[in-house]
């Protein structure tokens, strides 16, 4: 019997929509599977279809691939474009004032902790923009506070931009430059644009607030002298600093004579102690972006009020202004992502290390198992509004999980064990699919005997009398639960039928002689407001196929009806996301 017109149009696009995802050849149970998702409705008659099915299967991967993409224009106009769209990732709007071939872009990292998920957005945005426009990504470590930062922190952020796929044309430290700011500095001073500042703390904070100037500040005779003090020592660390000469009483809080330079006294990772006269990112910022050639200067949106003095900085030196481009920071409900809020939690051990994987560090992303694609789809998507809205968790894990989704392997894992006994049951051996439409990723064979374990959840939801399908074995029936302190202890049950109803629960299992103890980190929110989550980690315990022992460290998996995890250890996993 013929197909009726349009389910041979839908059959016909999902197999070319199918070939063209794998070289050209559709896979008929893909196809099946795709169109019983659109049509559940002919479910009941699949059988009768198949035949059909498989000739338009057969007649498309007889086609050349150029045949097969002009076809689908034809048949489904848009499919290849929603295709193109879908593959290559959301877009960002246009870049103002962009010159094709001469747009540098930088990510100015301070190597102070480890690189987090709001990190990826900014340096993802960064170089998607340098890429667009054919020009230049530098990533630039601003290390100006050898107080704060580590070679375990510069490794660290490298790492995880090679991780995101993250590629800068350039790789430098704001401290290679330090003897050009330090000249920029004084040559500020000189010139009447900054003065050195020997007030107290107390003192400036006072001032300041009030609105008012300080006598260093009228001071021009001795800046030489103070300058000279700083640089030999002469000047302790809290006896001077260097200040912009902005407007003590301008509404905009950052123009009133912020610090520009401040001595400190501290091994610093690259220079060692070599310098005391350190610049602070106010000013380091816009004269290293001038200095470096950058034409689109991007940092989020709590920095706006230093724009001004980012630009005043650079006209009073005469230097080039790169253009600022603004994005709002990324934060997630529950989530935290700054370093502020991660560092008090590791160093006073209440979390041990920075791939956690409760953390929003990319290195706790990788171990969960998210992959890098996922998390660059995801910040595109959020394309640089100021919107100060934390988007849904969900929605990256929605990327990872198209991404994932294909390619990981299916295997059985069941939490708190309860044992079944499948009276008269004899022993066979089956063939598990690895993936249920993907054949390329092969089976597993398990040996069955008349006991196995399902998860104690599913266990407590039974009682005699109920027919449950144990997936891709075959159904049984519950003859009796036997309870302890109101636990499921074991069941006892009968081989059913082997016809497979909607309305039966369907449970994973495993065979009682196939078991391997197995653990699943599943890590939760780790604030709840604004305190710290004391269950942010749980803890399931249970047992997987023996296969899963077979697997290395970084596979991902889906444990079927759990969710998909990335093996960690020998004996246990990480929760990705359901
Ligand atoms: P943290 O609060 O984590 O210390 P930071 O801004 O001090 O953040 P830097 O290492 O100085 O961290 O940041 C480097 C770049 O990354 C800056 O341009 C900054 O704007 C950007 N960035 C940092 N956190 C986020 C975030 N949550 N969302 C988007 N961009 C961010
Ligand atoms: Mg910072």
């Amino acid at each position: 019997m013929p197909l009726e017109k349009e389910i041979e149009k839908l059959v016909r696009t999902l197999a070319l929509k199918n070939a063209l995802d794998h070289d050209g050849k559709a896979q008929l149970d893909a196809v099946l599977s795709k169109f019983l998702g659109s049509r559940p409705d002919k479910r009941a008659e699949i059988k009768s279809l198949i035949p059909d099915i498989k000739s338009a299967v057969q007649a498309v991967n007889a086609m050349a691939p150029a045949d097969q993409k002009a076809l689908l224009e034809e048949i489904a106009p848009g499919e290849l474009e929603a295709k193109k769209q879908v593959e290559s990732g959301p877009r960002l709007p246009a870049l103002e004032g962009a010159v094709m071939g001469r747009v540098v872009t930088r990510f100015p990292p301070e190597p102070n902790g480890y690189p987090h998920i709001g990190h990826a957005k900014a340096a993802i945005i960064d170089e998607e923009y340098a890429r667009m426009y054919g020009g230049k990504l530098i990533l630039r470590f601003d290390d100006t506070n050898p107080l704060k930062e580590k070679l375990e922190y510069y490794d660290a952020i490298a790492a995880g931009l090679q991780w995101l796929g993250v590629k800068p044309d350039i790789v430098k430290n704001t401290s290679d430059d330090m003897a050009k700011i330090q000249e920029l500095g004084k040559k500020l001073v000189q010139n009447g644009g900054a003065y050195v500042c020997t007030c107290s703390q107390e003192k400036i904070r006072d001032l300041r607030s009030k609105g008012l100037p300080c006598e260093c500040r009228r001071d021009r005779s001795t800046a030489l002298d103070r300058i000279g003090n700083m640089f030999s020592g002469s000047y302790g660390p809290n006896d001077a600093i260097i200040r912009f000469k902005g407007d003590m009483a301008d509404q905009n809080t950052a123009m009133r004579d912020p610090a520009l330079f401040r001595i400190i006294e501290g091994e610093h990772p690259k220079l060692g102690s070599r310098e005391r006269v350190w610049p602070t990112y106010d000013f380091a910022a816009p004269v290293e972006d001038s200095l470096d050639g950058v034409t689109h200067a991007m940092r989020t949106k709590e920095y706006e009020l230093r724009n001004a003095l980012y630009f005043a900085i650079l006209d009073r030196l005469g230097m080039r202004k790169p253009a600022m481009i603004e994005f709002s920071r990324l934060e997630f409900e529950g989530v935290p992502v700054s370093k502020r809020k991660i560092r008090p939690l590791i160093d006073d051990g209440t979390i041990q290390s920075w791939d956690d994987p409760r953390l929003p560090t990319l290195s706790a992303f990788r171990r969960r198992g998210f992959v890098p694609e996922a998390i660059r789809k995801f910040v595109l998507s959020l394309g640089i509004t100021l919107a100060e809205t934390k988007p849904p968790f969900e929605s990256l894990e929605a990327f990872n999980r198209k991404i994932i989704d294909p390619v990981s392997v299916r295997l059985f894992f069941v939490r708190d064990p309860v044992e079944v006994h499948i009276e008269g049951a004899r022993e066979m051996e089956v063939t598990l699919k690895n993936h249920p439409t993907d054949a390329s990723l092969g089976s597993r064979k398990v040996r069955v005997s008349d006991r196995v374990l399902v998860a104690g959840e599913d266990a407590a939801n039974v009682k005699p009398g109920d027919e449950v399908r144990l997936i891709e074995l075959y159904n049984i029936k519950v003859r009796d639960v036997e309870r302890e302190d109101g636990k499921v202890k074991s069941i006892r049950a009968e081989m059913g039928g082997d016809e497979i109803r909607q309305s039966m629960p369907k449970i994973q299992w495993i065979a009682k002689n196939d078991i391997l103890d197995f653990k699943v980190m599943i890590p939760k929110e780790l604030y709840v407001g604004d305190e710290y989550n004391t269950k942010s980690l749980e803890m399931a315990s249970g047992c997987a196929e023996s296969f899963v022992s077979t697997l290395k460290p970084d596979t991902k998996v889906q444990f079927v009806r759990f969710g998909f995890c990335r093996i960690d250890g020998n004996n246990t996993a990480i929760l990705t996301h359901r």
